[in-house]
């Protein structure tokens, strides 16, 4: 028993230096990243379920770290948040994402949105407003093509400051939505608190639809509250036709999920966008 003990323990204890070792070697390169560009944005795109056109995407990061490959944001965020360098980063994704914008005033794809994502921190700090400013100014973008999720989890660090930089993204026109919707612990009171032009209905609610009758009974009647209230409804993690035409039977307005692309480079991105257009 002891040395099984012990056994245990040296296997724990390998499993964590992995993990302080894959830390530290991502914590050590990533404000040298932001540098030497090694951060890229893809776009998802985001179908509107009554017509089947791609209206718009999601701006994901993906970092091309030089010795692991490519590497997703879940496994960066956490520590560029804990690290401040999320500032920073969410500036620059901020800035590509309005540098995208403005790239497609052409014909083909000027109705196209993008939506990017918000972390606690910059929704908290000062700094986000006169940047957004600078970004819509500079690159002369129709404040309503940019959509900024925020997660009930970042709303809630600080529900008051939150519900003011909500009111002042809507007074510019910028368009909001709540992310992982329903996972938070009092979902139903956020809808109450904050402007709002749409919600993003959680993978976890989506992915058993077909199997579990209390999910469905869920987003149904989520899809027809948002809808009562005069908000819009997306719902993310799509991977299969039978979700698409349950949620397309109750009415939701979009969809987003690896049925219809996964995240993509932004040039195939954009000929998805004419492929599908032309067609
Ligand atoms: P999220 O905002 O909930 O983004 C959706 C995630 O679900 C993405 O993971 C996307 O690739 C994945 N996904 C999309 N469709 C499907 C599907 O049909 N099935 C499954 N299984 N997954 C699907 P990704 O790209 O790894 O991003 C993870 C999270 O990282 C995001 O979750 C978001 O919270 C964060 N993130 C990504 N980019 C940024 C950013 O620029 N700034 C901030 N602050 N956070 C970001
Ligand atoms: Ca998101
Ligand atoms: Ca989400
Ligand atoms: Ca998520």
């Amino acid at each position: 028993a002891k040395s099984q003990g012990r056994g245990n323990f040296q296997f724990f204890s390998a499993a964590m230096n992995t993990a302080t070792h894959e830390r530290l070697l991502l914590e050590s390169r990533l404000w040298q990243a932001l540098e030497q560009d090694e951060f890229e944005l893809y776009l998802q795109p985001q179908v509107e379920l009554a017509t089947q056109r791609i209206i718009g995407a999601e701006a994901l990061l993906r970092w091309h770290h030089p010795e692991l490959g490519m590497v997703g944001p879940d496994r960066f965020i956490p520590i560029a948040e804990e690290s401040g360098l999320i500032l920073p980063l969410g500036d620059w994704v901020l800035q590509r994402a309005c540098a995208l914008l403005h790239a497609w005033r052409v014909p083909a794809l000027s109705h196209l949105r993008l939506a990017v994502n918000l972390s606690a921190r910059q929704c908290h700090g000062p700094g986000l407003l006169p940047h957004l400013d600078r970004m819509l100014h500079s690159h002369g973008i129709n404040p309503a093509l940019l959509e900024l999720e925020i997660t009930e989890s970042a709303a809630m660090q600080d529900p008051e400051r939150s519900r003011a930089l909500l009111i002042e993204l809507r007074s510019r026109g910028i368009k909001v939505a709540i992310d992982d919707f329903g996972t938070g612990y009092s979902s139903l009171s956020y809808l109450k608190l904050f402007e709002l032009d749409r919600i993003k209905i959680d993978r976890s609610f989506v992915k058993d639809i077909e199997s579990d009758p209390d999910d469905a009974v869920i987003v149904a009647a989520t899809i027809a509250l948002a809808h009562s209230l005069g908000l819009e409804v997306i719902a993310e993690g799509v991977e299969t036709q039978a979700q698409c035409d349950f949620l397309r039977a109750k009415q939701c307005d979009e969809a987003q999920g690896y049925l219809f692309a996964k995240p993509l480079p932004v040039a195939q991105f954009e000929a998805m966008v004419r492929a599908t257009t032309t067609a």
